[in-house]
């Protein structure tokens, strides 16, 4: 197959995309303060242009010779994307300045809502979703691209610049009003790629990498063909430079034949997802570059040297060519072990941050071409680092192991549920349609000043817990006084909610500065999950009591469940992660014991993130919902019938994971639904759920005060769909990130409406 790019260099050694918050998290700092005034768009931009330049020359100096460009962001790139196509929603068009409009589209403004956010793929990276209608009119805008690329090549770089493809970015966008679903209007950024891929040859580029991760999906039907389709037409362009098609996260299966069979130049394929087979199957590789993902971009364990190598040794023979990079962006890990300061030495052997990724990649590569001796020193560091960690004693403990292999499907079911209500109902002496909030009140500036007076020793752990139980003792006169039936402690003590189990477990440790950009200027610091998993100590007991001790009403305790902490933190890869679920079941079903033996009478265990883990391909979802349900009843079945089960999850559009939520078989669900109008219900009822449901009556993400009237109507449509028994009164979220004055204003709302509605009864 003739193509014009045939005789692009082709280069050897790279990564699919970094991270751009910067290593100190300047990137946060500039913008945020730029929304604050503190910062102008000159001085953003001065410290965006030098982020940049490091960050290539870092990758420059680390050996890679073609060189990502582009995937800086202020905010998000798939926002930029829609930029680029002059796809923001009409609502901030009259924003005249382009940075203030950008941004107002990610965060809102005072009268303008933001478009939604949502999980990019299976990982805790959140993208806008742009908004499509039929009156969405797509032109090019390539300025961004252009720019940073100008700036490359001031600087002598080899820029390869990155830009979502036309697939993914239509098949991650929302349809909005009566438009038709995006993905139909791939005819219509077809000629704009073309355009962008003669703008950026005029700017001579060599490269350039369109991103379709979307690919390994199966969230519009017919993807192979539309690869194929696609990428025919933009390959078929005769001026452009060499195109990258990047797949990853997953095996292309299909769409991978569809683009070899396309003139593109080059394919990336994630080997840390497995995929060998489906490479090595198609000839029509042999013509291509294949760029290899066999370093892990979004996790941070060490890569196994000789592995990857006999990997890369296996698809010589089926690429025309094979350049070794990361699988994916390294936007996924933290920037470097160099600020681990206080790290374990041998777990600091076991991982690779994206500096240390970047070397291995270029270790590969030099492997690859000279053979294993030219890289004899990095080959056994490796070994003898991967080695130490096989034998290291804390990955298995022999306890945790015995009692999960005891396991009987008795210790995952609890009594007939029916029943349980009923023992329930007798022992707390509930009204109808109770009232309760989620776990979390505002994290107030007290509370954060005392964990960093903690932190830099300015007051010690006595006095830290002294200020901790006044908070405590403060929200918990707080709910007496607006009259709510089931109380919290407040939760001011946990700076996360799963950092602060993970904390307190063998099996994970900390990071010092291992920051992750999760959305925008928002960014966590997962913990790392290295080990078998135990309790060392009860870990919520002494919080919870002493709550309990200040209120004749039941307060809650309040855990994360296993799937959640699993989801936000980094997992082991030596295991499968539903064995690494039911470990950490284990240690919150202990929680659980001892919280019941104190008295608790109602426990919360949070999985906000149930769906967030949910497979990529439709074929794996059913095996992962088992064990994820089998996890979280592992944790809740310990306990007596008498103690309620409740849980929390953060979405209203529950789709597939409808069936798991009922499967959960809490005794209370806390769901959102106040945007979505108590919809939910229905849903919840056509999976079968009868058990107690507590459906948000108002939207803690935004700082409006619902009024008692409106609550009242949702309660009253609320009662349309499910028994008085069943419901419960609270609202969607936590309230941490409120003030107290919106929430003692809500909440007071809240307590009346549902006075209201039940003296109706
Ligand atoms: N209990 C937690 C809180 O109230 C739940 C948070 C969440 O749903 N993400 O903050
Ligand atoms: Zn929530």
């Amino acid at each position: 197959m003739s193509s014009p790019n045939q005789s692009a260099r082709r280069f050897t050694a790279t990564t699919l995309g970094t991270a751009r918050i910067g290593p100190h998290r300047e990137c946060k700092r500039a913008v945020e303060g730029y929304w604050a005034d503190r910062v102008t768009a000159a001085g953003l931009d001065t410290v965006a242009a030098d982020l940049r330049r490091r960050s290539w020359e870092e990758l420059t100096a680390a050996g890679l010779d073609s060189i990502p460009v582009n995937t800086f962001s202020y905010y998000d790139h798939m926002l930029d994307t829609a930029v680029m196509l002059d796809a923001l929603p009409p609502r901030v068009a009259a924003i005249e300045d382009p940075l203030d409009r950008y941004f107002a589209a990610a965060r809102g403004t005072a009268d303008i809502v933001p478009l939604e956010m949502t999980k990019w793929f299976d990982t805790n990276y959140h993208y806008l979703v742009p908004e499509i209608s039929s009156e969405t009119t797509f032109t090019l805008h390539p300025d961004k691209v252009l720019a940073e690329v100008a700036q490359a090549h001031g600087t002598g770089i080899a820029a390869r610049p990155v830009v979502i493809g036309p697939i993914t970015f239509l098949a991650l966008a929302k349809a909005v009003g009566d438009g038709p679903a995006p993905i139909t209007r791939i005819d219509d950024l077809v000629p704009l790629y073309a355009e962008l891929l003669d703008r950026l040859a005029d700017a001579g580029v060599e490269w350039v990498q369109f991103d379709e991760p979307a690919l390994v999906t199966d969230v519009v039907g017919g993807l192979p063909d539309l690869a194929g389709s696609v990428y025919a037409r933009l390959s078929g362009v005769t001026r452009r430079p060499a195109i990258l098609v990047a797949t990853y996260f997953g095996d292309p299966g299909d769409s991978l034949a569809a683009l070899a069979r396309t003139a593109v130049e080059g394919i990336a394929v994630d080997f840390v997802e497995g995929a060998v087979e489906t490479v090595v199957a198609i000839p029509e590789l042999s013509e291509k570059l294949v760029v290899a993902g066999v370093v892990d971009g979004r996790n941070i364990w060490r890569t196994d040297l000789d592995r990857a190598l006999a990997t890369l040794g296996t698809l010589l023979g089926s690429a025309g060519d094979l350049a070794v990079s990361t699988s994916c962006s390294t936007l996924h890990v933290p920037y470097s072990l160099a600020e681990e300061d206080l790290l374990d030495p041998n777990l600091r052997g076991w991982l690779a941050f994206a500096s240390e990724k970047f070397g291995e990649v270029a270790t590969l590569s030099r492997a690859l071409r000279l053979g294993r001796e030219a890289e004899t020193e990095a080959f056994d560091a490796c070994r003898a680092a991967l080695a130490m960690r096989g034998t290291d004693n804390r990955l298995r403990d022999n306890a945790v192991r015995d009692r999960l292999a005891a396991i009987s499907d008795a210790d995952v079911t609890r009594g007939d549920a029916a029943i349980r209500i009923t023992e329930q109902n007798l022992r707390l002496g509930l009204p109808a349609l109770p009232t309760t909030t989620i776990g979390s009140y505002p994290q107030t500036a007290a509370i954060r000043k005392a964990r960093a007076a903690l932190r830099s020793r300015a007051i010690d752990r006595d006095e830290y817990l002294r200020r901790m139980r006044t908070e405590i003792a403060d929200v918990v006169a707080l709910q007496e006084k607006i009259g709510l039936d089931v109380l919290v402690h407040g939760e001011p003590e946990r700076n996360d909610m799963v950092q602060y189990f993970a904390e307190q477990l063998d099996g994970f440790f900390a990071t010092d500065n291992g920051w992750v950009q999760s959305y925008g200027t928002r960014c966590v610091r997962p913990p790392i999950l290295f080990g078998d998993v135990s309790r060392r100590a009860p870990m919520t007991v002494d919080w919870i009591t002493y709550a309990q001790s200040l209120t004749d009403k039941p307060v809650k305790g309040m855990l994360t469940g296993p799937v959640t902490i699993l989801a936000w933190s980094f997992v082991r890869d030596d295991q499968p992660v539903s064995e690494s679920a039911s470990q950490i079941a284990l240690a919150i079903r202990d929680e659980t014991v001892d919280l019941e033996r104190t008295g608790v009478g109602i426990i919360q265990v949070d999985e906000p993130a149930l769906r967030e883990l949910l497979p990529l391909r439709d074929a794996d979802k059913q095996a992962y919902l088992d064990w994820a349900v089998r996890a979280f009843r592992l944790a809740t079945s310990g306990i007596a019938d008498t103690t309620q089960v409740h849980t929390h999850l953060c979405y209203s559009e529950f789709g597939e994971v409808i069936g798991a939520i009922a499967a959960l078989d809490a005794d209370v669900t806390s769901i959102e639904a106040a945007r979505s109008h108590m919809e939910v219900l229905d849903d919840l009822n056509a999976a079968g759920f009868a058990n107690g449901v507590g459906p948000g009556v108002y939207d803690i993400h935004s700082p409006r005060v619902p009024d008692a009237g409106e609550i009242e109507r949702l309660l009253s449509s609320a009662l349309d769909a499910v028994d008085v028994q069943r419901l419960w009164v609270n609202p969607d979220c936590g309230l941490k990130t409120r003030d107290t004055e919106e929430v003692v204003a809500s909440l007071t709302n809240m307590v009346a409406a549902a006075r209201t509605v039940r003296a109706s009864l």
